[in-house]
C-alpha cells in the first residue's frame, strides 16, 4: 500500500490524466467522476485520500465495506460509496444500507431484490446495469444482446430508474471496443452514465465518453 504522501500525490495525479484526457476530448473535467477503489487497502488509505479531497470511492465485496466506510461516516465525514463487485441477493439489505451506489445490477432476481428493498427502506442507491461486453463465460454482468431487454424489465417491471452502465473488459483486449459498444448501448437506451475505465485505461475510456472512471491501485498502490 502506499503512504499518505503517495496517496495524495497519485490522487493528484490521476485528477491530472483525467483532466487532460478530458480536455484533448473537448469534454468537461467535471462531467467525469472519479471513483477511488480501495479494496483490500484499509480504512487508513481511506482516510488519508478524504484528507487529500477525494469523495467518492468504490468497493468490490459487501462486508469489506461494511466493516470500513460506516465508522467514517460516524466520524462526520461526507462521501459516496460505489459497490463495483458482484451482489448477491441475501446481500441485498446490507448492500441498500451502505452504499449510494450499485453498479453491478445483473440479473431479474437481483433487480426484483432490490426494489422490494428500497420500497422497503425509502433508500435509492443509483444503479447501473454491469454488461459483461466480452461475454466471458466467467465473467458477471449482461450480455450484449440481452441488455436493451433487461434494461426494460428493470424499468417497467421493477420501476427501478437505472442511471447507466458499468462494464470491465477481457484483460487481454485492448479496451476501446468494448468502451465504444458500452456507449452504443447507453445511448440507444436514453443513459447519461458510463462507469467505465480503470488504472491502466481510464484515459481511453474518457475519450469514449466515461462519466465514472473506477481507478485503484494508480491510487492506493498495488494491492498485497
Ligand atoms: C479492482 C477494480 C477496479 C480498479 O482496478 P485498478 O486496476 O486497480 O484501477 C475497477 N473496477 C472494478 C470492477 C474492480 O474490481
Amino acid at each position: 500500500m502506499n503512504g499518505p504522501d503517495s496517496i495524495a500525490a497519485g490522487l493528484a495525479d490521476v485528477r491530472r490524466r483525467i483532466a487532460e484526457a478530458t480536455a484533448r476530448a473537448g469534454r468537461n473535467p467535471q462531467d467525469v467522476e472519479l471513483v477511488a477503489v480501495a479494496k483490500t487497502h484499509p480504512q487508513s488509505a481511506v482516510e488519508q485520500a478524504l484528507a487529500a479531497g477525494q469523495r467518492v470511492f468504490g468497493e468490490n465485496r459487501v462486508q469489506e465495506a461494511m466493516a470500513k466506510y460506516p465508522p467514517l461516516r460516524a466520524a462526520g465525514h461526507e462521501f459516496a460509496l460505489h459497490l463495483i463487485g458482484p451482489l448477491q441477493t441475501n446481500k441485498v439489505r446490507e448492500a441498500v444500507a451502505t452504499f449510494d451506489a450499485i453498479q453491478t445490477l445483473d440479473r431479474s432476481k437481483l433487480a426484483a431484490a432490490l426494489a422490494a428493498e428500497m420500497a422497503k427502506t425509502g433508500r435509492r442507491p443509483r444503479l447501473f446495469v454491469q454488461v459483461n461486453t466480452g461475454a466471458e463465460p466467467q465473467k458477471a454482468g449482461v450480455l450484449p444482446e440481452a441488455t436493451d431487454a433487461f434494461i426494460a424489465e428493470c424499468r417497467e417491471r421493477h420501476g427501478l430508474a437505472i442511471e447507466g452502465l458499468m462494464c470491465i473488459p477481457p484483460a487481454d483486449e485492448p479496451a476501446a471496443p468494448h468502451f465504444a459498444l458500452l456507449r452504443e448501448i447507453a445511448r440507444r437506451n436514453s443513459l447519461a452514465g458510463l462507469s467505465m475505465g480503470m488504472s491502466g485505461d481510464f484515459e481511453t475510456a474518457v475519450a469514449l465518453g466515461a462519466t465514472h472512471v473506477r481507478v485503484g491501485s494508480a491510487i492506493f498502490g498495488t494491492r498485497g
